[in-house]
């Protein structure tokens, strides 16, 4: 049986794009066990955020599923008035859906170039601005959260690390970075949190062939100090941290959640 000391987003609202699947499932689950009411985006297979939801029912939460491709202005504006219809407000938005389109830098077509951008930023963009827009309307409300709203955008370690033969996705992400850090100084003096979450390697079907096999695996632990792939769980319990009044002094930040990657492992043994 859940305690009110274990639900630090009760009564809170929150919003996760792409969470029938990987990281954006885990927040979902997360912030439903941590007292919020969920919405699941999907873009595809519905019946998975169909399933998710019957989880998160089961486990005492509550959570609906609205489907909108989070590039496309018109779906975006669509799925927030759904949610407004059906709960009144936001008070948590994790933009975290993302695609990869990868390419040797000399084969990438406009296409899958433009793909990674509209998803991993323009969507993020889209997303901000009608939840920022809901947080200026309706204001602080103390019996909730200390803060108007809170945005929390998933980026990648490749925010900082550079990825050859995935650039248009290394650019989307370091984009995101610095959307986040500019709309945090915009908008903190209307009290509205935003940070951001760089996931490392996590288990996800994103990334699957990294670490199937053992083969792959092994490989990709030489990248990670901490000696594990990271789980979905790993964001789920940061993104509850990021959204709660626990971290009220905490914006424009990126939370690195990556086992030491990006501590330059190669220098371990020597440099
Ligand atoms: P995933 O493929 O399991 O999930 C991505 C989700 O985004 C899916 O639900 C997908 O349907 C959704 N999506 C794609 N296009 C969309 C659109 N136009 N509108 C709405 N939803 C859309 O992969 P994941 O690993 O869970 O990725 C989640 C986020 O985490 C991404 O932003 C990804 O870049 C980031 N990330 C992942 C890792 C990792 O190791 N798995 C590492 C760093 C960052």
């Amino acid at each position: 049986m859940l305690t009110k000391k274990d639900l630090p987003l009760d009564g809170q609202r929150a919003l996760v794009t792409g969470a029938n699947s990987g990281i954006g499932a885990a927040i979902a689950r997360s912030l439903a066990m941590a007292g919020a009411k969920v919405v699941v985006n999907y873009v595809v297979n519905e019946q998975a955020a169909l399933t998710l939801i019957r989880e998160i029912e089961a486990e005492g939460g509550q959570a609906i599923a609205v489907h909108a491709d989070v590039s496309q202005e018109d779906q975006v504006q669509n799925m927030f008035q759904q949610m407004f219809d059906a709960w009144g407000s936001i008070d948590i938005l994790v933009n975290n859906a993302g695609i990869q389109r990868d390419a040797a830098f000399l084969d990438m077509s406009l296409e899958q170039w433009d793909q990674v951008m509209n998803v991993n930023l323009t969507g993020q963009f889209l997303c901000a601005r009608e939840a920022a827009r809901e947080f200026v309307r309706r204001g602080v409300i103390p019996e909730i959260s200390c803060a108007a709203g809170k945005i929390i955008c998933i980026s990648s370690v490749h925010e900082v690390i550079p990825w050859a033969g995935h650039v248009n996705y290394a650019a989307s992400k370091g984009g995101v970075m610095l959307f986040m850090k500019s709309i945090a100084q915009e908008l903190a003096h209307l009290k509205i949190r935003v940070n951001g979450i760089a996931p490392g390697a996590i288990k996800t079907p994103i990334n699957k062939s990294a670490w199937e096999t053992q083969e792959a695996e092994q490989q990709l632990l030489k990248l990670i100090p901490y000696e594990r792939v990271g789980e979905p769980s790993d964001i789920g319990r940061a993104t509850v941290w990021l959204a709660s009044d626990d971290s009220d002094y905490v914006t424009g930040t990126s939370l690195f959640v990556d086992g030491g990657m990006t501590l330059y492992p190669g220098f371990r043994e020597g440099g």
